[in-house]
């Protein structure tokens, strides 16, 4: 039977008199990917910002172990083994790669993470080749790698990640879902927040659909496929923006 690592129950979250969330409930298995998939302004980065303390409910429970995350600090949720990548790729810009990636080991032995941010680099082969350059001057793609990477040197037992491929070109975005694969293929835990629902689908063991600040529908990723009304809401926004691009592109004779 799958372990639970993260439940949340009744979730509402407000900023002023804005709700944002409203009465959400996830739960998360140890060894899963569970995706969030929502448009614009459904409340997937506030649902993450809560879990990780950020953010504290108005009301509801989090519970990551036996431990209760709505009262504790975000520091500690880290060394809890909860750790959350934001949205944006906030890399540190002027520092070195390998220094962004000792930022993220706050929480472990300093005296063994230069030798682990040393041997992380020369196993990113997208990092490795830019091993020189100041984190500011990385592509996205490479900066989404590092900040992914900067993550996983506090060793979370989950890691959330909001966003990931967003703005980058699709073998790039590729290539981050192919790690975040690879991570679950390893054992760690994620919480994937992705408005490619596609794509998020290809990966992940479950899916919880928001709108406007609540669960829509949730399942399997096999079972949701295979819903027709899940399908029009969430994934018809990917395919029509997708043929729209198509057609822009016959016309402009690009295509
Ligand atoms: P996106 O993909 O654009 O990040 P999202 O699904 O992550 O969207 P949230 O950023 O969580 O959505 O926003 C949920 C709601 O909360 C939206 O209505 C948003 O306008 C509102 N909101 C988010 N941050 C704040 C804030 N700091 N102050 C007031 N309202 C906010």
């Amino acid at each position: 039977m799958s372990e639970s690592l993260l439940k949340a129950e009744n979730l509402t979250v407000r900023y002023g008199p804005v709700t944002a969330l409203h009465d959400v409930s996830i739960e998360v298995n140890k060894g899963e990917i569970v995706a969030l998939v929502g448009a614009n302004g459904a409340g997937k980065s506030t649902l993450l910002k809560t879990l990780s303390g950020l953010l504290r409910p108005a009301a509801g429970t989090i519970t990551y172990r036996d431990i209760n995350l709505a009262k504790t600090p975000a520091h500690e949720i880290v060394q809890s083994g909860l750790v959350h990548v934001p949205e944006g790729r906030q890399v540190f810009p002027r520092f070195s790669m390998r220094d962004n990636l000792l930022a993220g080991s706050f929480t472990k032995n300093f005296h063994t993470a230069g030798k682990r941010a040393d041997a992380v680099i020369a196993a990113t082969p997208l990092l490795a080749r830019r091993s020189g350059s100041l984190a500011g001057q990385l592509s996205g793609g490479e900066q989404q790698m590092l900040v992914i990477q900067r993550a996983l040197m506090a060793e979370p037992d989950m890691i959330m990640l909001d966003e990931p491929s967003m703005g980058l070109s699709p073998v790039l975005a590729d290539q981050v879902l192919e790690l975040v694969s690879k991570l679950r293929d390893d054992g760690m835990t994620v919480l994937l927040v992705e408005q490619n629902a596609l794509g998020a689908l290809e990966i992940a063991d479950r899916v919880y659909a928001l709108a406007t600040g609540e669960v829509l529908y949730s399942g399997t990723s096999a079972e949701l496929k295979d819903d027709e009304s899940f399908a029009d809401q969430f994934l018809g926004v990917v395919t029509a923006d997708a043929e729209r691009l198509g057609d822009q592109l016959a016309e402009s004779g690009d295509g």
